[in-house]
Protein backbone atom coordinates (compact mmCIF):
# COMPACT_ATOMS: atom_id res chain seq x y z
CA UNK A 1 0.00 0.00 0.00
CA UNK A 2 1.47 3.61 -0.72
CA UNK A 3 2.43 5.57 1.68
CA UNK A 4 1.69 9.08 2.53
CA UNK A 5 3.82 12.05 2.86
CA UNK A 6 2.41 16.34 2.55
CA UNK A 7 4.54 18.27 0.22
CA UNK A 8 3.59 20.93 2.33
CA UNK A 9 2.08 21.79 5.67
CA UNK A 10 -0.07 24.68 6.53
CA UNK A 11 -0.59 25.45 9.79
CA UNK A 12 -3.11 27.81 11.16
CA UNK A 13 -2.06 30.25 13.90
CA UNK A 14 -4.46 29.50 16.64
CA UNK A 15 -3.30 25.93 16.18
CA UNK A 16 0.59 26.65 15.74
CA UNK A 17 1.52 25.81 20.02
CA UNK A 18 -1.09 22.66 20.07
CA UNK A 19 0.66 19.76 20.96
CA UNK A 20 -0.53 18.01 17.47
CA UNK A 21 0.68 20.90 15.73
CA UNK A 22 4.00 19.93 17.27
CA UNK A 23 3.69 16.14 17.25
CA UNK A 24 2.89 16.24 13.44
CA UNK A 25 5.62 18.72 12.28
CA UNK A 26 8.04 16.71 14.32
CA UNK A 27 7.02 13.94 12.19
CA UNK A 28 7.93 15.98 8.74
CA UNK A 29 11.07 17.51 9.77
CA UNK A 30 11.96 18.50 5.93
CA UNK A 31 8.34 19.17 4.83
CA UNK A 32 8.52 23.15 4.48
CA UNK A 33 5.94 24.88 6.91
CA UNK A 34 3.50 27.73 6.85
CA UNK A 35 1.70 29.42 9.59
CA UNK A 36 -0.96 31.76 8.17
CA UNK A 37 -3.86 33.58 9.98
CA UNK A 38 -6.42 32.35 7.27
CA UNK A 39 -5.63 29.43 5.03
CA UNK A 40 -7.39 30.77 1.86
CA UNK A 41 -6.86 27.47 -0.35
CA UNK A 42 -8.44 28.73 -3.59
CA UNK A 43 -6.47 31.21 -3.95
CA UNK A 44 -3.86 29.31 -3.49
CA UNK A 45 -2.45 28.30 -7.65
CA UNK A 46 -0.12 25.34 -6.35
CA UNK A 47 -2.98 23.30 -4.83
CA UNK A 48 -6.01 24.17 -7.71
CA UNK A 49 -3.80 23.94 -10.93
CA UNK A 50 -5.92 22.70 -13.31
CA UNK A 51 -3.33 21.46 -15.52
CA UNK A 52 -2.23 18.50 -12.44
CA UNK A 53 -5.44 16.70 -11.17
CA UNK A 54 -6.58 19.03 -8.14
CA UNK A 55 -8.16 16.87 -6.21
CA UNK A 56 -4.96 14.24 -6.58
CA UNK A 57 -2.63 17.68 -6.15
CA UNK A 58 -4.54 19.04 -3.30
CA UNK A 59 -4.09 16.00 -1.44
CA UNK A 60 -0.52 16.29 -0.97
CA UNK A 61 -1.17 19.63 0.78
CA UNK A 62 -1.59 19.51 4.75
CA UNK A 63 -3.72 22.14 6.28
CA UNK A 64 -3.28 22.12 10.03
CA UNK A 65 -6.69 23.80 11.50
CA UNK A 66 -8.72 25.29 14.21
CA UNK A 67 -11.86 23.29 14.16
CA UNK A 68 -14.66 25.90 15.54
CA UNK A 69 -18.40 24.22 15.93
CA UNK A 70 -20.21 21.19 16.99
CA UNK A 71 -17.03 18.41 16.70
CA UNK A 72 -19.48 15.34 17.87
CA UNK A 73 -23.08 15.33 15.96
CA UNK A 74 -25.49 13.01 14.48
CA UNK A 75 -24.55 11.08 11.99
CA UNK A 76 -25.78 13.10 8.71
CA UNK A 77 -26.93 9.91 7.10
CA UNK A 78 -30.27 10.52 10.09
CA UNK A 79 -33.97 11.19 8.15
CA UNK A 80 -36.81 10.34 8.87
CA UNK A 81 -36.87 8.67 5.20
CA UNK A 82 -34.82 5.84 6.34
CA UNK A 83 -34.00 3.72 9.64
CA UNK A 84 -30.86 4.99 10.45
CA UNK A 85 -28.68 3.70 13.39
CA UNK A 86 -28.11 6.19 15.51
CA UNK A 87 -24.54 6.86 14.91
CA UNK A 88 -22.71 10.32 16.22
CA UNK A 89 -19.71 11.03 14.36
CA UNK A 90 -16.48 13.13 15.34
CA UNK A 91 -14.81 15.31 12.70
CA UNK A 92 -11.06 15.19 13.19
CA UNK A 93 -9.75 14.63 9.50
CA UNK A 94 -10.81 15.91 6.35
CA UNK A 95 -10.57 14.39 2.83
CA UNK A 96 -8.39 11.13 2.54
CA UNK A 97 -4.93 10.10 0.67
CA UNK A 98 -6.68 6.92 -0.31
CA UNK A 99 -8.36 7.11 -4.12
CA UNK A 100 -12.09 5.33 -3.87
CA UNK A 101 -13.39 5.32 -7.51
CA UNK A 102 -16.87 6.11 -5.81
CA UNK A 103 -15.40 8.71 -2.74
CA UNK A 104 -18.24 10.98 -2.33
CA UNK A 105 -15.76 13.34 -0.75
CA UNK A 106 -14.70 14.10 -4.09
CA UNK A 107 -18.28 16.07 -4.53
CA UNK A 108 -18.79 16.84 -1.23
CA UNK A 109 -16.08 18.48 0.34
CA UNK A 110 -15.35 22.05 -0.57
CA UNK A 111 -11.30 22.06 -0.57
CA UNK A 112 -9.04 19.27 -1.76
CA UNK A 113 -6.76 19.76 0.72
CA UNK A 114 -6.32 17.01 3.68
CA UNK A 115 -7.06 19.22 7.01
CA UNK A 116 -6.51 18.06 10.84
CA UNK A 117 -8.24 19.43 13.37
CA UNK A 118 -5.68 20.01 15.24
CA UNK A 119 -6.90 21.65 18.56
CA UNK A 120 -8.00 18.27 19.70
CA UNK A 121 -8.15 18.76 22.88
CA UNK A 122 -10.96 21.10 23.01
CA UNK A 123 -12.32 18.80 20.45
CA UNK A 124 -12.64 15.89 22.80
CA UNK A 125 -13.85 18.15 25.51
CA UNK A 126 -16.77 18.78 24.10
CA UNK A 127 -17.05 14.96 23.41
CA UNK A 128 -16.54 14.50 27.32
CA UNK A 129 -19.77 17.30 27.62
CA UNK A 130 -22.26 15.66 25.31
CA UNK A 131 -21.51 12.46 26.83
CA UNK A 132 -21.69 13.51 30.08
CA UNK A 133 -24.81 14.89 29.37
CA UNK A 134 -26.96 11.93 28.79
CA UNK A 135 -25.24 9.76 31.32
CA UNK A 136 -27.87 6.59 30.31
CA UNK A 137 -26.97 6.74 26.86
CA UNK A 138 -24.15 4.63 25.36
CA UNK A 139 -22.67 6.75 22.26
CA UNK A 140 -21.41 5.17 19.30
CA UNK A 141 -18.84 7.35 17.78
CA UNK A 142 -17.22 7.35 14.23
CA UNK A 143 -14.49 9.19 12.62
CA UNK A 144 -14.64 7.78 9.39
CA UNK A 145 -17.28 10.40 8.22
CA UNK A 146 -14.90 12.64 5.90
CA UNK A 147 -12.00 10.64 6.21
CA UNK A 148 -11.00 7.07 6.43
CA UNK A 149 -9.94 7.10 10.52
CA UNK A 150 -6.86 5.30 9.91
CA UNK A 151 -5.44 6.29 6.12
CA UNK A 152 -2.98 8.75 8.12
CA UNK A 153 -2.56 7.44 10.99
CA UNK A 154 0.92 5.27 11.77
CA UNK A 155 2.27 9.03 10.20
CA UNK A 156 0.10 11.10 12.13
CA UNK A 157 -0.62 9.63 15.66
CA UNK A 158 -3.66 11.06 16.28
CA UNK A 159 -6.31 7.61 17.39
CA UNK A 160 -3.68 7.05 19.98
CA UNK A 161 -4.54 9.76 22.39
CA UNK A 162 -8.32 9.20 20.87
CA UNK A 163 -8.18 6.00 22.23
CA UNK A 164 -6.83 6.24 25.59
CA UNK A 165 -9.56 9.73 25.56
CA UNK A 166 -12.30 7.22 25.01
CA UNK A 167 -10.91 4.34 27.61
CA UNK A 168 -11.86 6.11 30.33
CA UNK A 169 -15.53 7.51 29.15
CA UNK A 170 -18.10 5.53 30.94
CA UNK A 171 -20.93 5.75 27.94
CA UNK A 172 -19.49 5.54 24.13
CA UNK A 173 -17.86 3.30 22.00
CA UNK A 174 -15.03 4.63 19.28
CA UNK A 175 -15.49 3.35 16.05
CA UNK A 176 -12.29 3.53 13.75
CA UNK A 177 -12.89 2.79 9.95
CA UNK A 178 -10.67 1.92 7.66
CA UNK A 179 -9.63 0.89 4.41
CA UNK A 180 -6.37 0.36 5.41
CA UNK A 181 -4.06 -2.00 7.67
CA UNK A 182 -2.47 0.42 9.84
CA UNK A 183 -3.13 -1.24 13.09
CA UNK A 184 0.81 -1.71 14.52
CA UNK A 185 1.09 1.12 16.16
CA UNK A 186 -2.45 0.88 17.99
CA UNK A 187 -1.68 -2.76 18.85
CA UNK A 188 -0.28 -2.25 22.58
CA UNK A 189 -2.36 0.96 23.70
CA UNK A 190 -4.89 0.47 26.52
CA UNK A 191 -8.34 0.79 24.44
CA UNK A 192 -10.23 -0.58 27.58
CA UNK A 193 -12.50 -2.66 24.90
CA UNK A 194 -14.33 1.11 24.10
CA UNK A 195 -12.44 1.17 20.40
CA UNK A 196 -14.24 -1.15 17.80
CA UNK A 197 -11.69 -1.08 14.33
CA UNK A 198 -13.61 -1.56 12.03
CA UNK A 199 -13.27 -2.52 7.87
CA UNK A 200 -15.02 -1.53 4.96
CA UNK A 201 -15.02 -4.36 2.63
CA UNK A 202 -15.57 -5.90 -0.84
CA UNK A 203 -14.89 -8.75 -2.98
CA UNK A 204 -11.17 -8.57 -4.02
CA UNK A 205 -11.83 -7.54 -7.49
CA UNK A 206 -14.11 -4.84 -6.75
CA UNK A 207 -10.98 -3.77 -4.46
CA UNK A 208 -8.95 -3.54 -7.15
CA UNK A 209 -10.93 -2.24 -9.76
CA UNK A 210 -12.45 0.85 -7.74
CA UNK A 211 -10.65 1.10 -4.03
CA UNK A 212 -7.20 2.38 -5.42
CA UNK A 213 -4.48 3.16 -2.90
CA UNK A 214 -5.87 1.19 -0.59
CA UNK A 215 -5.12 -2.23 1.14
CA UNK A 216 -6.00 -4.96 -0.57
CA UNK A 217 -8.70 -7.15 0.76
CA UNK A 218 -6.04 -9.90 2.43
CA UNK A 219 -3.99 -7.03 4.29
CA UNK A 220 -7.30 -5.77 5.63
CA UNK A 221 -8.39 -8.82 6.72
CA UNK A 222 -4.44 -9.97 8.30
CA UNK A 223 -4.91 -6.47 10.21
CA UNK A 224 -8.21 -7.27 11.20
CA UNK A 225 -7.15 -10.10 12.86
CA UNK A 226 -4.10 -8.24 14.91
CA UNK A 227 -6.80 -6.56 16.07
CA UNK A 228 -8.81 -8.42 17.37
CA UNK A 229 -5.75 -10.54 19.27
CA UNK A 230 -4.65 -7.01 20.67
CA UNK A 231 -8.30 -7.42 22.07
CA UNK A 232 -10.30 -4.73 19.72
CA UNK A 233 -13.87 -5.55 19.02
CA UNK A 234 -13.59 -5.62 15.13
CA UNK A 235 -16.64 -4.85 12.87
CA UNK A 236 -17.15 -4.65 9.01
CA UNK A 237 -19.15 -2.72 6.47
CA UNK A 238 -20.35 -3.91 3.83
CA UNK A 239 -20.37 -0.49 2.24
CA UNK A 240 -20.77 0.12 -0.66
CA UNK A 241 -21.65 -3.24 -2.07
CA UNK A 242 -21.22 -3.23 -6.03
CA UNK A 243 -23.79 -4.66 -8.22
CA UNK A 244 -21.03 -6.57 -10.55
CA UNK A 245 -21.07 -9.83 -12.85
CA UNK A 246 -19.99 -11.86 -10.09
CA UNK A 247 -21.49 -10.64 -7.24
CA UNK A 248 -23.26 -13.36 -5.61
CA UNK A 249 -20.35 -15.55 -5.15
CA UNK A 250 -18.08 -12.99 -4.51
CA UNK A 251 -19.57 -11.49 -1.65
CA UNK A 252 -20.83 -15.36 -0.18
CA UNK A 253 -17.24 -15.75 -0.45
CA UNK A 254 -16.25 -12.54 1.60
CA UNK A 255 -18.83 -13.71 4.12
CA UNK A 256 -16.34 -16.73 4.63
CA UNK A 257 -13.42 -15.05 4.04
CA UNK A 258 -13.72 -12.75 7.06
CA UNK A 259 -15.18 -15.82 9.49
CA UNK A 260 -11.98 -18.04 8.50
CA UNK A 261 -9.79 -14.45 9.50
CA UNK A 262 -11.01 -13.20 12.58
CA UNK A 263 -13.01 -15.35 15.42
CA UNK A 264 -16.62 -14.34 14.64
CA UNK A 265 -17.05 -13.47 18.94
CA UNK A 266 -15.18 -10.68 18.24
CA UNK A 267 -16.93 -9.17 15.62
CA UNK A 268 -19.57 -6.60 17.13
CA UNK A 269 -21.22 -5.97 13.98
CA UNK A 270 -21.79 -6.40 10.04
CA UNK A 271 -23.57 -2.99 8.52
CA UNK A 272 -24.71 -3.66 4.60
CA UNK A 273 -24.89 -1.04 2.56
CA UNK A 274 -24.96 -0.52 -1.35
CA UNK A 275 -23.39 1.93 -3.47
CA UNK A 276 -25.08 5.31 -3.19
CA UNK A 277 -23.92 8.78 -4.82
CA UNK A 278 -25.00 12.09 -5.49
CA UNK A 279 -25.39 13.02 -9.16
CA UNK A 280 -22.62 15.46 -9.36
CA UNK A 281 -20.42 13.09 -8.54
CA UNK A 282 -20.68 11.15 -11.73
CA UNK A 283 -19.09 13.48 -14.16
CA UNK A 284 -16.06 13.92 -12.02
CA UNK A 285 -15.66 10.15 -11.87
CA UNK A 286 -16.07 10.12 -15.52
CA UNK A 287 -13.35 12.21 -15.58
CA UNK A 288 -11.04 10.97 -13.18
CA UNK A 289 -11.31 7.33 -13.72
CA UNK A 290 -12.58 6.45 -17.16
CA UNK A 291 -12.17 2.71 -16.41
CA UNK A 292 -14.49 2.52 -13.37
CA UNK A 293 -17.52 0.06 -13.54
CA UNK A 294 -18.59 1.26 -10.32
CA UNK A 295 -21.52 3.52 -11.81
CA UNK A 296 -22.65 0.60 -14.20
CA UNK A 297 -26.35 -0.76 -14.21
CA UNK A 298 -29.57 1.31 -13.48
CA UNK A 299 -29.68 3.95 -10.58
CA UNK A 300 -32.56 5.71 -9.22
CA UNK A 301 -33.31 8.97 -7.01
CA UNK A 302 -34.14 8.21 -3.54
CA UNK A 303 -36.00 10.44 -1.44
CA UNK A 304 -33.40 11.94 0.47
CA UNK A 305 -31.81 12.83 -3.26
CA UNK A 306 -29.06 10.12 -4.01
CA UNK A 307 -29.17 7.34 -6.60
CA UNK A 308 -29.32 4.03 -5.90
CA UNK A 309 -29.75 0.63 -7.41
CA UNK A 310 -33.40 -0.81 -7.69
CA UNK A 311 -34.72 -1.73 -4.95
CA UNK A 312 -35.29 -5.20 -6.04
CA UNK A 313 -31.51 -5.43 -6.83
CA UNK A 314 -31.01 -3.55 -3.41
CA UNK A 315 -32.26 -6.50 -1.70
CA UNK A 316 -30.82 -9.39 -3.70
CA UNK A 317 -27.32 -8.15 -2.72
CA UNK A 318 -28.54 -7.93 1.10
CA UNK A 319 -29.94 -10.83 1.35
CA UNK A 320 -27.46 -12.85 -0.42
CA UNK A 321 -24.70 -11.80 2.42
CA UNK A 322 -27.56 -11.73 5.51
CA UNK A 323 -28.14 -15.67 4.47
CA UNK A 324 -24.82 -16.49 4.41
CA UNK A 325 -24.61 -14.62 7.48
CA UNK A 326 -27.45 -16.65 9.14
CA UNK A 327 -26.25 -19.70 7.95
CA UNK A 328 -22.60 -19.03 9.40
CA UNK A 329 -22.44 -16.60 12.39
CA UNK A 330 -25.99 -15.46 13.33
CA UNK A 331 -25.22 -14.23 17.01
CA UNK A 332 -23.01 -10.68 14.88
CA UNK A 333 -26.27 -8.22 14.79
CA UNK A 334 -26.00 -7.18 10.61
CA UNK A 335 -27.70 -3.99 9.93
CA UNK A 336 -28.65 -1.55 6.78
CA UNK A 337 -27.04 1.38 6.21
CA UNK A 338 -29.82 4.02 4.76
CA UNK A 339 -32.49 2.16 3.72
CA UNK A 340 -36.28 2.25 4.31
CA UNK A 341 -38.32 -0.05 6.37
CA UNK A 342 -39.80 -1.68 3.97
CA UNK A 343 -36.33 -3.05 2.47
CA UNK A 344 -35.53 -4.12 6.06
CA UNK A 345 -38.86 -6.39 5.78
CA UNK A 346 -38.31 -8.25 2.57
CA UNK A 347 -34.08 -8.78 3.55
CA UNK A 348 -33.49 -8.73 7.42
CA UNK A 349 -34.90 -11.17 9.66
CA UNK A 350 -35.82 -8.32 12.40
CA UNK A 351 -37.59 -5.07 11.00
CA UNK A 352 -36.94 -2.08 12.98
CA UNK A 353 -39.47 0.67 12.12
CA UNK A 354 -37.02 3.48 13.71
CA UNK A 355 -33.47 4.34 14.30
CA UNK A 356 -33.80 3.69 18.18
CA UNK A 357 -34.76 0.27 17.40
CA UNK A 358 -31.87 -0.37 15.80
CA UNK A 359 -29.84 1.13 18.20
CA UNK A 360 -31.44 -1.13 21.22
CA UNK A 361 -30.92 -3.85 19.20
CA UNK A 362 -27.32 -3.52 18.45
CA UNK A 363 -26.72 -1.91 22.12
CA UNK A 364 -28.79 -5.06 23.86
CA UNK A 365 -25.99 -7.70 21.56
CA UNK A 366 -22.95 -5.77 22.69
CA UNK A 367 -23.94 -6.21 26.43
CA UNK A 368 -24.75 -10.07 26.30
CA UNK A 369 -21.87 -10.17 24.11
CA UNK A 370 -19.22 -7.97 25.60
CA UNK A 371 -20.38 -7.71 29.59
CA UNK A 372 -16.95 -7.04 30.55
CA UNK A 373 -15.84 -5.15 27.92
CA UNK A 374 -18.41 -2.08 28.57
S1 LIG B 1 -11.31 5.23 1.91
FE1 LIG B 1 -13.30 6.23 2.15
S2 LIG B 1 -12.81 8.41 2.38
FE2 LIG B 1 -11.00 7.41 1.49
S3 LIG B 1 -11.19 7.61 -0.72
FE3 LIG B 1 -12.10 5.64 -0.14
S4 LIG B 1 -14.30 6.08 0.16
FE4 LIG B 1 -13.21 8.05 0.19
Amino acid sequence: MFQYRPERIIIDQAVSEEPLTEQICGRFPDVPKTVVENFAWHQDESGTDPLRNPLTQGKKTLHLKYFQGASIKACPGFSDEVVCCNYFTLDLIENCPFECTYCILQAFLNKPVITVHANLDEILEQVRQRTAAQPDTLFRVGTGEHSDSLALDQILGIKAHVIRFFAKLPNALLELKTKSNHVEHLLDLPHGGKTVISWSVNPEAVVEQEEHKTARLNERLEAARKASDAGYKVAFHFDPMIHYPDWEKGYQELVEQILDAVPPDRIAWISLGTLRYISSLKSIVDERFPNSRAFLGEFVPGEDGKMRYLKKIRQRLFRNVQQKMEQLAPQIPTYLCMEKSSVWKKTMPHHPQTAPEVENRLNRSLQQRFPMEL
